[in-house]
């Protein structure tokens, strides 16, 4: 069994490869194909090796009125006078008093731009972190199955809280060198959010991880003679053109978005529907909207999103690449020069993923990819249910485990 060493770099795009002469010259290259949503769709696909329609996380809140953290707001739900910014702010914060054992990336966020009367309709998708054990309810992460198979791993830079890449990574040393070990780079989405991917700030932060990286590669061939290793992203990132106010969209039309209980992301925009009125309201207003669609059957066949239950939306409203919306639950979306989460077509979307070890004959490769290359690495079985393959070329003979195999590993 050869140790992996993997760096996870989120929102690297190909093109940018260019400024990070290490990565650069890894030997085999591939695209990443993305999944169709943010982060939260994009890390349970690497981790568990199976796309939504399985895992069943697309986006942070889904509508779950029985367990949402907000349930104590509902006394205040008549008191429009009270829903002020401010107010939200406040008892947000309140709230989070109660939720801190949810230790997941994005925790409890605060809803800025929707109405109290609608918070304790939804809840979080994610209670835990990634490596926690049984993040996902239904299926086992690759750090579950290590766990279960006794198999050694280190993930390093994930502590959220702890400093940047340069306070976490800079610092770490090998002691005893895991089966595997895994490098989490996150500023790259941040800045380019905030920059752009091409931005002068973002190319220079990407040269100095690059020689982090390298520091760290270095360090690691001085211990261990024999390994693979890769490099990874979950998505790409693309340039803001265009700024929608989708409140403004509804009051031009004679109507009012705070009339329908909805959720407003950067390019999505989800409806929860009282009655068929409502939606053919609501239908007939999104139509006005250039650049953007409602998706329907194939699109959710297509991208894997196929739900069982309407826990992200009776409808899901889509809004392709340049534009994005202002006024969404997350913020004003004043400071967004760039956005990912748009369709994986488009070429701007794609990540990256670098190997030492040659790869299959392929142009892109997908998220769900992740977890059976690291498991045939390590020489242990991929359960049959995975939708990924091993990307390794040759010499890997990966054995696939059925589900009721697993199981029995799991139980047992
Ligand atoms: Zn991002």
């Amino acid at each position: 069994m050869k140790p992996v060493l993997t760096f996870f770099f989120d929102a690297l795009k190909p093109g940018s490869l260019q400024y990070m002469p290490f990565l650069n010259s890894f030997a085999h290259q591939r695209r990443m194909t993305t999944e169709l949503g943010y982060s939260v769709t994009c890390h349970p696909s690497m981790y568990s090796g199976v796309h939504p329609d399985k895992h069943l996380q697309w986006f942070v809140w889904r509508y779950a009125p029985e367990t949402s953290p907000f349930q104590w707001t509902k006394p205040f739900r008549y008191l429009g006078f009270l829903d002020t910014l401010p107010t939200r702010y406040f008892l947000h914060k309140y709230t989070r008093q109660f939720r801190r054992k949810n230790t997941s990336w994005f925790g409890v966020p605060l809803l800025v731009n929707l109405p109290l009367k609608y918070w304790s309709s939804f809840d979080v998708v994610e209670d835990r972190s990634w490596d926690t054990p049984g993040y996902l309810k239904q299926y086992p992460t690759v750090f579950d199955i290590l766990r279960e198979q006794k198999t050694d791993f280190e993930v390093v830079g994930m502590v959220k809280g702890a400093g940047d890449e340069f306070a976490q990574i800079e610092g770490h040393e090998f002691r005893e060198i895991k089966p595997w070990t895994y490098f989490f780079l996150g500023s790259v989405d941040s800045y380019s959010h905030h920059h752009g991917q091409d931005a002068p700030e973002t190319i220079e932060l990407m040269k100095r991880l690059d020689r982090l990286v390298e520091e760290q590669f270095e360090a690691y061939s001085r211990r261990v003679k024999d390994f693979d290793v890769f490099v990874f992203s979950d998505h790409g990132h693309i340039r803001v053109e265009k700024r929608i106010d989708i409140q403004k969209i509804f009051k031009e039309q004679g109507s009012n978005i705070n009339r329908f209980l909805h959720l407003i992301e950067a390019n999505y925009a989800r409806f929860w529907f009282r009655n068929d009125r409502e939606r053919a309201t609501v239908e007939k207003i999104l139509g006005t909207i250039e650049g953007g669609f409602i998706l329907g059957d194939a699109e959710f066949e297509k991208y894997h999103l196929k739900m069982p239950d309407n826990r992200y939306g009776d409808l899901v409203y889509y809004l392709d690449t340049p534009a994005i919306f202002t006024k969404t639950i997350w913020g004003f979306g004043k400071t967004q020069k760039s956005m990912h989460g748009y369709l994986p077509e488009h070429a701007e979307s794609d990540g990256v993923f670098l190997s030492q070890t040659p790869l299959i004959e392929a142009s892109h490769v997908e998220l769900v990819d992740v977890l059976p290359t690291i498991l045939s690495s390590l020489e242990l079985p991929v359960p049959a249910y995975v939708d990924g393959r091993s990307l390794w070329a040759e010499g890997k003979p990966a054995r696939y485990m059925e589900d009721d195999e697993l199981m029995e590993q799991r139980l047992g």
